[in-house]
């Protein structure tokens, strides 16, 4: 069934918790769906794509997008910023698909603000340690940016009352099923089913 708006969807948690991963599980699943590819200041990791993982831009072209309101939001993260165009969610989003954003929490932080009806899940792993090893078996860090990146987590974690649903990473395929449960659920939100009605009245 055609919706009139897309579910505009926030997803955050620490690096290296899976969330990539759980995406493009969750993509390969899901139709109706489009992963917003953020701009980034940060050097590509093996095997990303400009224009598949991130937009890879210098600090000057983000600085200039910054300046001419081109985002929805942005943040620094860890020596590097990170943003979420407008234009191509809002043309999603206006075309009845859901939107997914993999963002960090000061930038959900705005998305909360300027986006009422987003919905908001935070993903953890098992444990603490459990990141660590994660982080470390990607390979794709310094030991100097890992040790960042977990000091960062400790931060992140306390924002979790701020997020609508908690999932755990424990097993993709378990966090990928929370994930479709949750939206599944939104979708049969009254509020979202409004077309079907109108013959019932
Ligand atoms: P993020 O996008 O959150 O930074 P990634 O998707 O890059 O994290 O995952 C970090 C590392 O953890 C990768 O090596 C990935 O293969 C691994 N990983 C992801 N999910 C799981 C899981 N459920 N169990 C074990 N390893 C995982
Ligand atoms: P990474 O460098 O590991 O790919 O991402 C670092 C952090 O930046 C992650 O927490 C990720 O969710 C976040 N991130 C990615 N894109 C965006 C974005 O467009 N905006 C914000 N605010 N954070 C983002």
């Amino acid at each position: 069934m055609k919706r009139e708006k897309g579910q505009l969807i926030v997803l955050s948690g620490p690096s290296g918790v899976g969330k990539s991963t759980v995406i493009a599980e969750l993509l390969s699943q899901r139709n109706h769906i489009y992963f917003s590819v953020s701009y980034t200041t940060r050097q590509p990791r093996v095997g990303e794509q400009n224009g598949v993982n991130y937009n890879f831009v210098d600090r000057t072209e983000f600085e200039r997008m910054i300046s001419a309101g081109e985002l929805l939001e942005y943040a620094e993260y860890v020596d590097n910023y990170y943003g979420t165009s407008l234009k191509a969610i809002q043309e999603q989003l206006d075309a009845g698909v859901d939107v997914l954003l993999d963002i960090e929490v000061q930038g959900a932080a705005k998305v909360r603000s300027r986006c009422p009806g987003a919905l908001f899940i935070f993903i953890i792993p098992p444990s603490f340690e459990e990141l660590s090893r994660r982080l470390h078996r990607r390979n794709t860090d310094s030991e100097d940016v890992i040790a960042g990146r977990l000091e960062k987590a400790r931060g992140e974690f306390r924002e979790i009352p701020n997020y609508d649903y908690l999932v755990i990473n424990d097993k993709v395929s378990g966090a990928v099923a929370e994930i479709e449960a949750i939206l599944t659920a939104a979708e049969c939100r009254v509020e979202n089913r409004k077309s079907i009605l109108t013959q019932f009245a």
